[in-house]
Order: C-alpha cells, then sequence, then structure tokens
C-alpha cells in the first residue's frame, strides 16, 4: 500500500498487524523517495544506517534527530514548489527548525488533521474560542510555530473569537457575549496548554470569574507541560479547575511537533495519547537507542507517511515517553497509547549525537 492509499484509511480502525505493514510499506517508499531527492538525506542514510533502502521491521527505518533540521535545510522537491516554511518556536539561543511543505504535504496535513479532530469532536464544525492572541494574523514576520498551529486548528471551527490582546490579557466581555450568542451550542476551545493555564484559568481565578460554557464543549491543548510542571500544576489539577471555573468536562491534550507534518497525537477520555493510521511511534533507549517495549519509559521516535516535501518521516525526538499498549484502550480506539513525560535534559551532552554522530552535510 503507498503512503497515498494509507492517507485514506479510517484514524483508528487498522489492527496492528494490519497497520504495521501499511506503514512500512508506506515508510519504505518515503526513504527511497528521500534518498533520490535529497542528497544530504541520502549521505547520513548511507553513513550511518549501511545504506539499506528497504527494511523489515519499523524499527530498522533510517531515521533524523529532530535538531538536524535546526542546522540544516533538508528539502525533497524543487524549491519553487514549496509553498509554506514552518519554523519551530524554538527557546532562547536556539536556531529554530525549519520545515518545506509543497502543496501536496501542506494539503495532506490539513486534511488528516480534520480526520483526526473529527473522531474526537464529530463532524460539525462548533464555535471556536481561540485562548491566544490574533495579532500574528497581521503581522506574518511572526509567523512561527505557534502561529501554524492556530491556524491549522482553527479550520476546525467557526465563528472564532481571539480571547486574548496582545498582551495576553483576556476580554472576558467579549466571552459573555459571545457564550449569549452560542447559548445552546457546544463550544470548542484551543490553546497552548501554558497560555490556557496562565492567561485562561488564573486569570479567572485572580479576577474571581466563572463561566459557564455549553455542555458538551471541549478544550484541545498542546504545547507541553514543561513549565506547568515547572508550577507544581498537574492533568488532574488542569482538568479539574477547567470543569469548575468554565464547566468545560472535555479536555483533550495533543502531542506534536512542527518537525513532522502528521504525527498528531489526541489523548482520548482515558488520559492517553493515541496513534493513528498514518503514524507511529517508537521508544527507544536513550543512551543504547535500542528499542524498547510497553511500559518502558524512553525516548519518542515518531513514523508518518505525510512528509513527502522534506525527509522528516522517521524522526528521534528529544522527548520522553512510553507505550502504555496497543488496541487495548477501553476508549476502543485502536493503535499505540502512550504518554509523554517531558523532555529529556541536557540532550546536547548525552543524545543521539554522542552515540551517533551526524556527519556535515
Ligand atoms: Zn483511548
Amino acid at each position: 500500500m503507498t503512503a497515498a492509499e494509507l492517507l485514506k484509511s479510517r484514524p483508528y480502525a487498522p489492527s496492528a498487524p494490519e497497520k504495521r505493514a501499511m506503514l512500512l510499506d508506506g515508510l519504505n517508499e518515503l526513504t527511497v523517495h528521500h534518498r533520490r531527492n535529497c542528497v544530504p538525506y541520502d549521505r547520513i542514510v548511507k553513513a550511518l544506517f549501511n545504506g539499506a533502502d528497504t527494511v523489515d521491521e519499523l524499527s530498522a527505518l533510517p531515521w533524523l534527530p529532530v535538531r538536524l533540521f535546526k542546522r540544516t535545510d533538508l528539502v525533497s522537491v524543487p524549491h519553487e514548489k514549496i509553498v509554506k516554511t514552518l519554523v519551530s518556536s524554538g527557546t532562547t539561543g536556539q536556531l529554530p527548525s525549519r520545515i518545506f511543505l509543497d502543496r501536496e504535504t501542506a494539503s495532506s496535513q490539513a486534511r488528516i488533521l480534520a480526520t483526526i479532530a473529527g473522531d474526537f469532536l464529530g463532524k460539525a464544525r462548533m464555535p471556536m474560542l481561540i485562548i491566544d492572541d490574533a495579532s500574528f494574523l497581521r503581522d506574518r514576520t511572526r509567523f512561527n510555530a505557534r502561529a501554524a498551529a492556530i491556524l491549522g486548528f482553527s479550520s476546525l471551527g467557526r465563528d472564532h473569537l481571539y480571547l486574548l490582546d496582545e498582551q495576553l490579557l483576556p476580554d472576558w466581555n467579549a466571552l459573555s457575549s459571545y457564550l449569549e450568542a452560542h447559548r445552546d451550542t457546544p463550544i470548542l476551545l484551543f490553546g497552548f496548554t501554558f497560555i490556557v493555564w496562565q492567561n485562561f484559568v488564573e486569570a479567572a481565578l485572580a479576577e474571581e470569574r466563572s463561566f459557564h460554557f455549553p455542555p458538551g464543549s471541549a478544550l484541545i491543548h498542546g504545547g507541553g507541560w514543561k513549565r506547568l510542571e515547572d508550577r507544581k500544576v498537574s492533568e488532574e489539577s488542569f482538568k479539574a479547575a477547567l470543569a469548575e471555573r468554565f464547566g468545560i468536562e472535555r479536555v483533550h491534550n495533543y502531542y506534536g511537533m512542527v518537525e513532522q507534518v502528521g504525527s498528531i497525537y489526541f489523548e482520548c477520555e482515558h488520559g492517553r495519547l493515541h496513534t493513528p493510521a498514518y503514524s507511529d511511534i517508537l521508544i527507544r533507549d536513550p543512551v543504547s537507542l535500542e528499542p524498547l517495549g510497553v511500559g518502558e519509559a524512553g525516548l519518542v521516535q515518531v513514523l508518518s507517511v505525510l512528509p513527502r516535501s522534506y525527509p522528516g518521516h522517521s524522526l528521534l525526538t528529544e522527548d520522553l515517553g512510553t507505550i502504555v499498549g496497543e488496541d487495548d484502550c477501553p476508549c476502543g480506539r485502536n493503535g499505540k497509547s502512550f504518554r509523554i513525560h517531558g523532555r529529556l535534559r541536557n540532550v546536547e551532552m548525552r543524545g543521539c549525537s554522542d552515540t551517533r554522530p551526524v556527519p556535515a552535510v
């Protein structure tokens, strides 16, 4: 099965053996495509992975360390075909990643996001509250990963209200009018985890405000727990505060990264992140890089059949995670389910660049 055919599968339908066979075909085909069309990628595969074109196991696929995209522009299509460049937000002192999308890769990304979100939220577009400010819409020079995620997710809803101003202060009056206007319809909320906490939940607590969202309203949030962990905010207290302050009972975290389009993993009602048909994760020992089994914590490798315009179909991240199970979540969705524990600390010292040096490209 080709990557294009796999993209037509329902996100959580294929069983583990079906999915493995489909993914292996799609990913092997992408390795061949990228080696033919991206010279630096071909050099890396030759140097680090014995140059094999196709492999029999997902764990034997060549992978790139995710930080390579910070140092090198990797593209597998002619430059004139690039329609969109994604730039990671990056932390201070770090170069951002640059990811190049052609029309085909960009449109499959949008379609897959809608398919996956539809499985959790239903097909109907809900009125949508975005817990962020809209200034990036006016200033495209600030078009980074955060802006790209907001734009991507905003296509899931309608009648958008951006709740925050440029200082990230909420406009509570606008929210009241919005809730009044959409009294009988569940509302979809979207925001970055830390901004939702600080500029929505804590802001409401500080001003002793509470609102009642219609039943069925749902929040999607992502971007990592790191800053909440530093403040000792647990997932449970995050969810409890949203239920108490706003009446929002459905909260879905998601895990994803700008470097791999199509790797979008939603958290189900049972608190597990799920791999859809088009992508998968593997866990590797942070030191030996050997693949680990269910229940063992290690570095997360992400696989996706979407990246065709740049060689990002198999990436080793710097995130730590654990596979919880496969095809056995009580929510009924097939695929692996997993948890993320945060970022490997001092990854520059201990990470993949130490054990498998990446050649200059
Ligand atoms: Zn589940």
